[in-house]
């Protein structure tokens, strides 16, 4: 209730783009039609997500070593200008955001999954922040794509330390542990949603625990790919 009337005040006050902080008069918002034509359009690999040439479907690191999930969906690498938004939604409680940022990526996802997972947080960090991005962001794609979604499917049991500038094996190490799936029949075909994808360590180990509990198909819907970061 809190969050609503929060939202409806904010949403009351004169907008601005949240970028370049122009007046919004004519456009919904959060940013201005100039900004949003600035998000490129790149053509990519429909397995790693990352950018690839223009004539393949599937790039030739992918044919070579397939990545623990089928298909990776994303709205575009973690650059200007989302890695702005992306950052004002995550650390400067910009959780509003959370459905205009959807929106970009809901028009990528051709077939949606029967079931959304998000990345869960620990409880420790999900306090000191008040939300877990990857909930917010999984609520409003499964409102957008019509199809379901479920907070506690995936649990974090062990809070991991920061991932970044770790070796690939340290990585898995920590993340091995982190996580448990309840003991739930799975539909088919499942979705992983995460904010951010850089070296995919994190939703390969899910995508693992995943299939032992019989998903067939695993797609991964992320706001944003780490351009060049292939590591999984
Ligand atoms: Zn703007
Ligand atoms: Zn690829």
């Amino acid at each position: 209730m809190l969050v609503i009337m929060i939202r409806s005040i904010l949403r009351a006050l004169p907008s601005r783009c949240q970028l370049c902080h122009q007046r919004l008069d004519e456009d919904p918002g959060p940013w201005c039609r100039v900004c949003r034509d600035c998000l490129p359009n790149s053509s990519r690999c429909e397995c790693c997500g990352l950018t690839c040439g223009a004539d393949t479907d599937i790039c030739g690191a992918c044919l070579n070593d397939k990545p623990e999930w089928d298909k990776l969906f994303c709205a575009a690498d973690y650059d200007f200008p989302m890695n702005t938004l992306l950052h004002d939604f995550k650390y400067r409680g910009k959780f509003w955001l959370a459905e205009p940022l959807t929106s970009l990526l809901s028009e990528k996802i051709t077939q949606p999954a029967d079931l959304l997972l998000p990345v869960p947080m620990h409880w420790q960090r999900r306090f000191f922040r008040g939300y877990n991005q990857s909930a917010l962001l999984t609520r409003s794609l499964a409102k957008m794509l019509k199809t379901k979604w479920c907070p506690d499917v995936i649990k974090r049991i062990k809070a991991t330390p920061a991932q970044r500038g770790l070796k690939r094996s340290q990585r898995l190490s920590n993340l091995a542990s982190a996580f448990e799936v309840r003991n739930d029949v799975l539909p088919p075909h499942i979705a992983i949603v995460d904010d951010v994808v850089t070296t995919g360590s994190t939703v390969s180990i899910l995508c693992q625990l995943l299939r032992q509990q019989g998903a067939q198909r695993i797609d991964v819907y992320c706001l944003c790919r780490t351009a060049k970061y292939r590591d999984i």
